[in-house]
């Protein structure tokens, strides 16, 4: 690392679009204002790391890596019948019990932030993210640890009973709605293909009317395409890497190189994964974690960059805790301290100090700047 490259590492801080934190909440009891470190050693003689591998995440790692804002999801799943899952895991029978256990997420954020001010705050409006970036901006603010900003993202969206209900969950503080994880009454999604129902084309022109944040992430490429169409309000792609670059990949998770560009037709800011398997498939088998670099996720921004012709549209999702941990993830990163490492390779590459910053956070920044109320 040349002396450049660490002066902008000091100064670039990080946006990171989906970390499923209350899953893990609920879940593991995890408590993400500790260290990283010392949430590994409690749970090191548990059966927790089976299920979920070593956290990546924590208050004091946040501030080492300057990241200042968290897309923080709700996140439960149907239930799988013979499936070895969690005890707590959140999963659903019924629309019913989706509904209950996302509202419980959903309070469980504005818990954290009301016992931890310190630690966690949410962000929901322009206002509060003005006030909260400032905050970090404050003449010796880097020396003391800040506050991470959480803008609550629902992932899958059966959690919503119908178009009616919307206003309640945008007043209670939702601002993004996927409307996939796997296939559900809205949507083809992730191993379950198909388009847009009529369902999902009702819940789309209600969150539209209210202002909602659309998150592509999960959805079936056709449905995507639809959605890319049907919704005129702001799009993102919270979590998703390029298809291209992963060799032999096989299913319908990630984006092909026509759903990118139709994405950037309407300005969607995609967010890159370091998650092993969105980067190499295959990769335990070929030689494990230590062939996994950050260079290959620095490669799929780029490779985004390259295909639409500006370096606009590209921002960072980590998925952090969302299924995996630090086994799963490129060799340079023992914890999300590390995520800055990420940038040299993109100057290696040629971009700009000012363009890795916009990869960091300058682009989901601008899409918050203008989509929150
Ligand atoms: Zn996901």
């Amino acid at each position: 690392m040349n002396d450049s490259s660490a002066f902008f590492i000091h100064m670039t801080w990080f946006i990171d679009a989906h970390e499923d934190l209350a899953w893990n909440i609920v879940t593991f009891q995890r408590d993400y204002t500790r260290s990283a470190f010392e949430t590994r050693r409690l749970e090191a003689a548990t059966s927790i790391p089976s299920f979920n591998e070593d956290t990546m995440l924590g208050w004091p790692e946040y501030n080492q890596a300057n990241v200042r804002l968290v897309f923080g999801t709700l996140f439960a799943s149907p239930a799988r019948a013979g499936a070895q899952e969690p005890a707590n895991a959140p999963f659903y029978h019924n629309l019913l019990e989706a509904n209950h256990l996302y509202w419980n997420q959903l309070g469980i954020y504005h818990q954290l932030c009301e016992n931890h001010p310190q630690a966690f705050r949410l962000v929901l409006s322009r206002q509060q993210l003005q006030a909260h970036l400032q905050e970090w901006e404050q003449p010796g603010g880097e020396q003391k640890a800040q506050p991470v900003g959480l803008v609550p993202l629902m992932e899958g969206a059966e959690g919503i009973l119908s178009c009616d209900e919307l206003s309640r969950w945008w007043e209670a503080g939702l601002r993004i709605i996927g409307l996939a994880w796997s296939g559900n009454r809205f949507t083809g999604g992730t191993h379950a293909p198909g388009p847009l129902t009529a369902e999902g084309k009702d819940l789309l022109a209600a969150m539209a009317e209210i202002g909602f944040i659309l998150d592509l992430a999960h959805m079936d490429r056709q449905a995507a395409f639809q959605a890319l169409e049907y919704y005129p309000g702001t799009i993102i792609t919270s979590h998703a890497n390029a298809s291209r670059l992963v060799e032999n990949y096989k299913g319908n998770r990630l984006l092909d190189d026509d759903l990118i560009h139709a994405m950037l037709e309407r300005d969607v800011v995609i967010g890159v994964v370091p998650y092993n398997n969105f980067l190499k498939f295959g990769w335990k088998e070929s030689g494990g974690r230590a062939q996994i670099s950050l260079r290959m996720v620095a490669e799929q921004a780029d490779y985004i960059c390259q295909l639409v012709g500006d370096a606009e549209h590209v921002g960072i999702g980590t998925d952090f805790d969302g299924g995996f941990g630090l086994q799963s993830t490129p060799i340079e990163l023992n914890s999300i301290a590390d995520l800055p490492k990420l940038l040299p390779y993109l100057v290696e590459m040629g971009y700009t100090v000012e363009q890795c910053d916009r990869f960091a956070s300058g682009n989901f920044l601008r899409v918050l700047e203008s989509a929150l109320p």
